[in-house]
């Protein structure tokens, strides 16, 4: 046959996660940790890599790291469980709770992989777009929930991209509303110090997601770990790929998690980078600046995508653009990274912002023959 049978046809609609691999001196796109896993860590996990049995199949669920997350959050192994990243423990929560014919309440704009992972398990999406400061819409939210069809909701709190956290009131109105399966991402509990961890108890349809990725400087290992009620985690492991978390990962992330305190003067960096970020952006014309409680800080301002373009190409300095996000017009996220990384960023912003207002001074033109140029300024 010289012909390919097309895949499932929700297929069709979907574009795959923005994992462009772009070069920059400085990378403030994807909230990771900016500095790797501190070497005294790198000098254990070297002694600990000539023990693993590299030949054997891994723990199916992770058994020795999943009992220092459950005695760390004062529970039982059996509600903890371990993923090869959030990501893919969104999957699973999608494959076992979503499905044909179910449906996902979703919180635009928010993290783009549960409407991702939605459309990928055929799940049906309704979606409450958050208000215009990117709070939940909480009149709309418990209304729809009351009608009772919904069968997961995620929130991401704080949220992912915009950085806000919705008040505790709110989440425990929802847990009240509904029996539908409550996700709530926690990806940046570790700089928000929120979690929803005390309802647990109260809340059988609770499930929190956390993740290595962030704090504690993991996100080339894969991995991350959901708390909630042992109905929940056993149907998950129902729809888990049994091998997911290697020999490797459940190794350095025990390491990690053990010893996790060494992080806590890195994260304590981060909230004063982020502080710093916040004043300097918020002191520039033009520039709106939303709060934040994670690693990161989302700001509007006219002409998005030209600046993200500079800054990349003038300046060498990645952050993300969601321009074209529905909510998030003229919107870019960027990372808070180390202080000369925070400091190289406002220097380069002060630059573009003040290289734009001269070329709105001189009319359109000049703006048009930056571009034509590279986004260099024209000689002469
Ligand atoms: C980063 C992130 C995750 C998970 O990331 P992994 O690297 O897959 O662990 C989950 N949710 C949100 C909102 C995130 O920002």
């Amino acid at each position: 046959m010289d012909r390919l049978r097309p895949p499932r046809r929700e297929l069709e609609e979907l574009v795959p996660y923005d994992a462009k691999d772009i070069r920059a001196e400085v990378l403030l796109a994807s909230n990771e940790n900016p500095a790797n896993l501190p070497g005294e860590l790198l000098d254990k996990l070297a002694d600990r890599v000539r023990d693993i049995e590299f030949n054997r199949y891994p723990d199916p669920l992770s058994g020795y790291l999943r009992k220092l997350i459950a005695e760390a959050n004062g529970l039982e192994p059996a509600n903890v469980l371990v993923g090869n990243g959030g990501d893919e423990l969104i999957l699973n929560l999608l494959l076992a709770w979503g499905g044909p014919g179910r449906t996902l309440l979703d919180l635009p704009p928010t993290f783009s992989m549960y409407g991702i992972d939605a459309q990928m398990t055929g799940t049906h999406v309704v979606q409450i777009p958050r208000l215009d400061d990117f709070s939940v819409d909480s009149d709309a939210v418990l209304a729809r929930l009351a009608q009772g069809d919904i069968d997961i909701i995620v929130i991401s709190n704080p949220n992912n991209p915009t950085g806000d956290v919705s008040p505790e009131t709110l989440l425990i109105d929802i847990l009240n509303a509904t029996d539908a399966l409550v996700v709530v991402d926690e990806a940046y509990f570790e700089f928000s110090r929120h979690t929803m961890r005390p309802h647990m108890e109260r809340h059988p349809n609770l499930v929190m997601l956390r993740t290595f990725s962030k704090a504690f400087s993991l996100a080339g290992l894969r991995a991350g770990y959901l708390l909630g009620n042992e109905d929940v985690i056993r149907e998950l492991t129902k729809v888990r790929q049994p091998y997911s978390v290697n020999r490797f990962t459940q190794v350095t992330a025990s390491l990690v998690f053990r010893e996790r305190v060494v992080f806590q003067a890195g994260i304590r960096d981060v909230m004063r980078n982020r502080d710093m970020l916040l004043h300097g952006l918020s002191g520039m014309s033009g520039i709106t600046v939303f709060p934040s409680e994670a690693n990161f800080v989302l700001f509007r301002l006219d002409h998005a995508s030209a600046v993200w373009r500079d800054l990349l190409h003038d300046h060498s300095i990645l952050i993300r653009d969601f321009s074209r996000t529905p909510g998030l017009e003229d919107c870019l996220r960027v990372t808070v990274g180390t202080e000369e990384e925070v400091r190289r960023f406002l220097q380069a912003m002060e630059e573009i912002m003040a290289s734009r207002h001269a070329s709105d001074i001189f009319g359109l033109s000049a703006v048009a023959e930056r571009h034509q140029n590279g986004g260099r300024p024209a000689d002469g």
